[in-house]
């Protein structure tokens, strides 16, 4: 058995462990967020550091090259991640000289990122002949004026230098960095395997808890450790756990608001918490899953997310055209790929609500 995180990873840690002794200068993981992914290829890079690692490329804890890599102290093992990602993994961050002290953390891989990468490139590995190794994620996240100079890292590198990039969306990934690597596809979980996994994990209500984090089962189980980290800061992790999922009671009135279907009030489109914004990469999983149900309903299943608004779904249905309803859920498929563009993003919502209303009136839209 390969060295894995996470039951589903079997062939994917085969597939790198086949790698391990003839690394490809660009290797890209593609798959899924929040299967774990990232975990395992970073349980890798450090592996690769083991200087008595086991016949799987299990590392063995205990070595020089095992501590350094699991104290990110390594001087061969780098990291390009945003400080989102960087924050729950204790990864350091440096933020950019002129960052704003009561900033946002940066959810993108910002221009100071790949030119420091620049700088440790050209040093020489600090172990003679020895391999370096740079992890980038997510890789579909690298800001658009910071890519050109990721780029010309990745088409000169130095001898034995080994990137590997993690991206959720392969097709966000820059068609140029994409050719100079390596693909690798990770497949997420069976929904029977997630469940199993959770209820594994102690989670109670598995189903709800699942559907809630759009079938992603580890971005329950980093939730809860980024809840109870007591090194990361309140503000900080209000943050973090805002990316990814909505305050139960936020998601509830959203529900009901949906729920409303034609009637839904134009005054609730504008969907605030409070004073600030939903941020919009929670809550389109929210609406996509309403969508999701309503499509089953329309074709007389039994919603799959939010079976207790079944009722709710056929009244709001009745009179609403089965093509209306397509055209508006494919607008939300597409919608998805822009949710880590907070630009507009309340637009966004507003648009995708708007738009809802008149699908519910019959009407079309655009
Ligand atoms: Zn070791």
């Amino acid at each position: 058995m390969a060295m894995t995180l996470y039951p589903w990873q079997e062939e994917l840690a085969s597939q790198l462990l086949a790698m391990r002794d003839e690394l490809p200068n660009g290797l890209l993981i593609y798959g899924p967020k929040g299967i774990g992914t990232i975990d395992l290829v970073i349980r890798y890079a450090r592996s690769l550091f083991c200087e008595t690692p086991d016949i799987n490329g299990e590392p063995c804890g205990q070595c020089k090259g095992c501590k350094m890599a699991n104290a990110c102290t390594h001087p061969d093992l780098r990291y390009v991640m945003t400080e989102a990602e960087s924050i729950p993994r204790h990864i350091p961050f440096d933020p950019p000289s002129n960052a704003q002290k009561d900033r946002k953390i940066y959810r993108e891989i910002l221009i100071h990122q790949p030119r420091e990468l620049t700088d440790f490139l050209n040093q020489t590995a600090h172990e003679a002949g020895g391999t370096r190794i740079v992890v980038v994620y997510p890789a579909d996240a690298i800001r658009a004026d910071a890519a050109a100079t990721f780029l010309k890292n990745l088409e000169e590198p130095p001898a034995k230098t080994t990137f590997l990039l993690v991206a959720e969306d392969i097709d966000r990934v820059l068609p140029t960095i994409r050719s100079r690597c390596r693909l690798l596809r990770a497949k997420g979980p069976s929904y029977e395997e997630a469940i199993a996994w959770l209820k594994s994990q102690g989670i109670g209500d598995a189903d709800d808890a699942l559907a809630r984090a759009s079938g992603r089962p580890c971005q329950i189980i980093d939730e809860k450790r980024i809840e109870t980290d007591p090194e990361i800061d309140s503000k900080i992790k209000e943050q973090l756990l805002m990316l990814s999922s909505l305050p139960k009671q936020v998601r509830d009135d959203l529900l009901r608001v949906l729920s409303m279907g034609r009637d839904l009030p134009l005054d609730r489109i504008a969907v605030k918490d409070g004073r600030t914004a939903l941020p919009v990469a929670a809550v389109l999983p929210v609406i996509y899953r309403w969508g999701y149900d309503l499509l089953a309903v329309q074709q007389g299943l039994k919603p799959h997310y939010f079976p207790q608004y079944g009722e709710s779904m056929v009244k709001i249905l009745k009179g609403v055209k089965t093509e209306h309803l397509y055209a508006w859920f494919d607008t939300l498929k597409s919608l998805q790929r822009t949710v880590n563009h907070p630009l507009n993003a309340q637009l966004v919502i507003e648009q995708t609500l708007l738009r809802y209303r008149r699908m519910m009136m019959g009407k079309a839209f655009d």
